[in-house]
């Protein structure tokens, strides 16, 4: 066994039925985890990420939550237990936008987004941490007590009109990593974020859907192509692994250079 190898590790990605969740589930079983398939409401599609990775000859199992109520995280952590005694590896993913003019963005809006983006990276985070501190590190398994990575995204840092509930998640997700970080380091526990940038996903399909958006997306990626749920998997599972394990309390973001200022290569 390599330190890549996440072999008997028990991972829970949530949204891991569709598009970047997917991608990261796909990778972590590849590397060796048992997974908990997390969803929120199409058990099809969950069932078919569960499908591809015992294919493949992996582990998992699907399980319906809404990250964002308290007493379902909850019971999807006990079950969680029941079937892997612990967790090794949260993957803080589930994430929408509920795209709206600022003046006219209601109130529900805002708070959809915010529950479900971060404040279900809290509820997630927090049952993890529990189990972590309380179980410490098990050193045949890693050499961490337990590793924390936030989906976040390129617009914690860019500003992002028309999406100010989503922008205000994300930038909250990346004080929410760096705090839990500060806090969970001196029990062995890492937390750290993604921050992808454009990647092809449902969340984003009218970016690429035709050709002329395509094009207009890539003028704000200089690397000139959209990414795949694959390139953000294999991160994830390099950040899980004991290869990352000086790695904490920062965001890497996978963008193809689109935190770069594209705007400003021709002088601006
Ligand atoms: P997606 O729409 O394919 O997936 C979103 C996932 O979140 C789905 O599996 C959905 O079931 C789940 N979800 C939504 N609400 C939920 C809830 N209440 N409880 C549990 N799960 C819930 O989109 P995606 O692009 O794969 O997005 C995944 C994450 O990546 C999100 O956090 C998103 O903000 C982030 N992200 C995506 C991009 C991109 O370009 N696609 C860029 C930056 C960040």
């Amino acid at each position: 066994m390599n330190s890549y190898s996440l072999y008997g590790q028990s991972a829970l990605v949530t949204g891991a039925d569709s598009g970047i969740g997917k991608g990261v589930a796909l990778a972590l079983a590849q590397a060796g985890a048992k997974l908990l398939i997390n969803y929120a409401h199409n058990q099809a599609a969950a069932d078919q990420t569960v499908s591809e990775i015992k294919t493949a000859g992996g582990q998992a199992f699907a399980y319906q939550a809404d990250v964002s109520h308290e007493a379902q995280v909850q019971a999807m952590f006990a079950e969680l237990y029941k079937q892997y005694d612990t967790i090794d590896i949260l993957v803080n993913n589930a994430g929408l936008q509920k795209d709206s003019k600022f003046v006219d963005m209601t109130l529900d809006q805002w708070q959809t987004v915010i529950n479900i983006n971060l404040t279900g990276q809290f509820l997630c985070s927090r049952e993890a941490a529990k189990e972590f501190v309380r179980r410490g590190v098990v050193e045949r398994v890693s050499r961490a007590a337990g590793k924390i990575i936030c989906m976040s995204s390129v617009h914690e840092v860019i500003p992002w009109g028309g999406h100010v509930n989503y922008a205000a998640s994300k930038g909250g997700i990346m004080m929410l990593m760096k705090s839990m970080a500060q806090e969970l380091a001196p029990h062995k526990i890492r937390v750290v974020s993604i921050g992808p940038g454009a990647i092809q996903t449902p969340i984003n399909h009218s970016a690429w859907e035709t050709p002329d958006a395509l094009n207009k997306l890539l003028t704000l990626v200089p690397y000139n192509r959209i990414g795949q749920p694959e390139d953000i998997g294999k991160l994830a599972a390099w950040l899980a692994s004991d290869e990352a394990d000086y790695i904490t309390g920062t965001t890497i973001f996978m963008d193809g250079g689109m935190t770069l200022y594209p705007g400003f290569s021709d002088n601006g």
